[in-house]
């Protein structure tokens, strides 16, 4: 098994105020073999919001985007498992909730996205945006250093899960 790869997967205000659907993808999570190796839940800041979709800044829903992803808690995850970014989003489905819901009603964003705006989940789409996504909203922690000390236990699966703080732990050996 090769190295892990991280990825931020971020599910957003919509999703944190409904328990059902929150147990649910914390459960895909869970059970396509994602470890949570942070998790966080916080309502993001409008200046973390704008730095976060700052490509997005001319787009015209970019005011809509800004304010649904300010309005509540969201909950935010570093992930890791060996093809995250590409795993995760292939779990997420299309970005557009009609599309998704037609063309790949299985995905998460089909099942739980309610407009192209509130589409349920967020995650990374490059190596450099996971580290750029991680630098905003959990500045406390460093990839590299989790490189060196907490992955080989990650990849050889020697940690604990736990289910309060929805998090995995390297166990000591
Ligand atoms: P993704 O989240 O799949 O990487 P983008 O980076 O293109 O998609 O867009 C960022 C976010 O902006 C989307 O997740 C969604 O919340 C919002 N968004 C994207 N396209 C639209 C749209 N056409 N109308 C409204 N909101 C959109
Ligand atoms: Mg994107």
């Amino acid at each position: 098994m090769s190295i892990l790869q991280l990825t931020l997967a971020i599910l957003k205000p919509h999703i944190v105020k409904h328990p059902i659907s929150l147990e649910k993808i914390r459960n895909i999570i869970l059970t396509s073999n994602f470890k949570i190796v942070k998790s966080k839940r916080k309502t993001i800041t409008v200046d973390e919001a704008e730095e976060f979709y700052e490509d997005h800044k001319n787009k015209f829903f970019y005011n809509r985007l800004i304010t649904f992803m300010t309005s509540g808690p969201s909950d935010l995850y570093i992930l890791a498992k060996e093809d995250a970014i590409k795993d995760w989003r292939a779990l997420m489905g299309p970005t557009k909730v009609y599309r998704a819901q037609f063309e790949a009603p299985e995905t998460i964003r089909g099942k739980y996205g309610l407009s192209d705006t509130r589409n349920a989940t967020h995650g990374s789409d490059s190596p450099e945006s996971v580290r750029r996504e991680i630098r905003i909203f959990f500045p406390e922690f460093d990839v590299d250093k989790w490189y060196s000390e907490e992955e080989p236990a990650f990849r050889a699966k020697h940690v604990t899960f736990s289910d309060d703080l929805f998090i995995h732990k390297a166990s000591i050996s």
